[in-house]
């Protein structure tokens, strides 16, 4: 068989919201509290208790629809959606069917060849999340029902998604939206964010679906692209040795790199969705709606071009810049400080971010004020210290934050341009590198640079580096 696949994917994602309270109680939401301590009642789902919706949730809800060009239902349903499983303890998950509360979105990706992509958007709707079983301690099987209620917004594609890199890049775009929201903290090591993607393939240039099967549980953007390529490699292969793909849910183990079996696929009607009778439909109006548009912050692809337009600095600079909205807010407040875009963008992109990797903390973690790192780029570009010193100034300032002037004024670090004390320094250099000055002048370019290293340490690194550079060419050609 000489048939060619093309593979097809479409992605749910659960997003768990930043609310402080739970979706239909008033138990808290804060994770890592003991086991079964942030319960009550209702996300217990004790007979005759009632659920009320919490507000934020809709708002949430609504402003990631916004931001993701969905349009938004004035009206959507609650409905139950009924199985059995030890961590949900009402029998039922609560969550939204057949009218959800935004529908009909995309969002625009960039493929590698930098062309653009719309991703089209089913539907996004609220539900409760369930608890969570701990297996690993002890023989038993203990329940830990915190996570009961935690509200959730489940975000679903249209199968426009053709490969893992795709795939990659959707969830990458979808993060950096939910977190600039500021309704979702993006984690998904730590399960903030999950992931099921839904895998077929088909021969190539045909229009029709082919069977799909569904992986779960990977915990990270890479073991999602893993996965994706692994669930299309095995339907490719059993395929083309005669197999048929059945339609079924599949487990993804990161250790062994491979994706197994768990259970049949189910349908929805297995579930037996019907409204909730506790819950009335949810009214989103115009003036709601509106209020909320309103409170939607700058989204990160028109900052990224805002960036580059505002601030000339390259698409490349800009794109780093936005990726996360804190980094993007720290560059703004730099450039306060100083008018020199390229150069802030620079510091920031090279020696902030290190820093920030290395020490594994977030940028909102990072002491350095953007006021001061503007400071010490202005004392550059006014030519007070040399880049040079700027480098080692800047690991003093950092850990507390100490205003760079002053630092560099009780270090005595501040440049020196007076041509006189420069030249008093090469005339003493040159007379005691006879040999070097020989080979330069029998045309030995490099040891050019073995003369400004001398200048350089002979004034601790504070001589200016284009005064040093021509007064040196001067005399070595004399
Ligand atoms: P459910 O998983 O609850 O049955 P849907 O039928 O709405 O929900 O589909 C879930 C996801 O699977 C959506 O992202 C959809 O685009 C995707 N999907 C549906 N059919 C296929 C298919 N044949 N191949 C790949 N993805 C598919
Ligand atoms: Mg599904
Ligand atoms: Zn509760």
């Amino acid at each position: 068989m000489n048939t060619e696949f093309e593979s097809v994917i479409g992605l749910e994602v659960h997003a768990q919201l930043l609310t402080s309270t739970k979706i239909f109680c008033g138990c808290s939401t804060k994770f890592g509290n003991p086991p079964n301590s942030n319960v009550c009642p209702i996300c217990l789902g004790h007979p005759g208790t009632l659920p009320v919706l919490n507000k934020k949730v809709v708002e949430f809800a609504v402003m990631l629809g916004l931001a993701t060009n969905c349009s938004i239902n004035e009206r959507s349903i609650i409905a139950r959606k009924n199985y059995f499983y030890p961590d949900l303890p009402k029998g039922y998950q609560i969550s939204q069917f057949e009218e959800p509360i935004c529908e009909n979105g995309f969002i625009e990706i960039e493929l590698e060849d930098k062309s653009k992509k719309k991703i089209r958007i089913k539907r996004i709707h609220m539900e409760e999340d369930a608890g969570k079983l701990i297996h690993d301690q002890g023989d038993d099987t203990l329940v830990d029902l915190n996570r009961c209620g935690t509200p959730l917004l489940e975000i679903v594609t249209e199968p426009d998604i053709s490969n893992a890199k795709e795939a990659y890049s959707y969830l990458s775009s979808l993060k950096q939206i939910l977190t600039y929201l500021e309704i979702c903290d993006g984690n998904m090591e730590e399960g903030s964010l999950r992931c099921d993607a839904n895998i077929s393939i088909r021969p190539k240039g045909t229009i029709e679906l082919g069977t799909r099967t569904e992986v779960k549980n990977m915990n990270s953007f890479r073991n999602v692209e893993r996965a994706i390529d692994f669930e299309i490699e095995r339907q490719i292969e059993l395929v083309e040795e005669g197999g048929e793909v059945i339609q079924q849910t599949l487990l993804w183990n990161a250790d062994l790199n491979e994706a197994f079996p768990m259970r049949g696929k189910e349908e929805s009607h297995d579930y037996r969705y019907f409204p909730d009778p506790d819950l009335v439909p949810v009214v989103v109006d115009e003036i709601w709606k509106s209020e909320l548009e309103k409170r939607l912050p700058e989204l990160p692809q028109k900052r990224k071009v805002r960036f580059v337009t505002e601030y000339g600095i390259p698409e490349y600079d800009s794109e780093v810049l936005t990726s996360e909205k804190e980094i993007a807010d720290y560059f703004e407040e730099t450039v306060k400080t100083t008018k020199n875009y390229k150069s802030a963008s620079n510091w920031i992109m090279v020696d902030v971010l290190k820093v920030i990797k290395d020490e594994k903390i977030s940028i909102t973690d990072f002491k350095l004020s953007p006021e001061n790192l503007g400071k010490l780029i202005n004392l550059i570009n006014s030519n007070i210290i040399s880049g040079k010193i700027a480098k080692e100034v800047f690991p003093e300032i950092l850990k507390s934050n100490v205003d760079p002037e002053i630092i560099v004024k009780e270090k005595g670090l501040i440049q020196i341009s007076d041509t006189s004390e420069i030249e008093k320094a090469i005339d003493e250099i040159i007379s005691q590198n006879e040999k070097q000055v020989e080979e330069y002048k029998s045309g030995k370019d490099k040891v050019f640079g073995f003369f400004v290293g001398q200048v350089m340490r002979a004034t601790k690194g504070k001589a200016n580096p284009q005064i040093v550079n021509d007064l040196l060419k001067q005399k070595l050609s004399s």
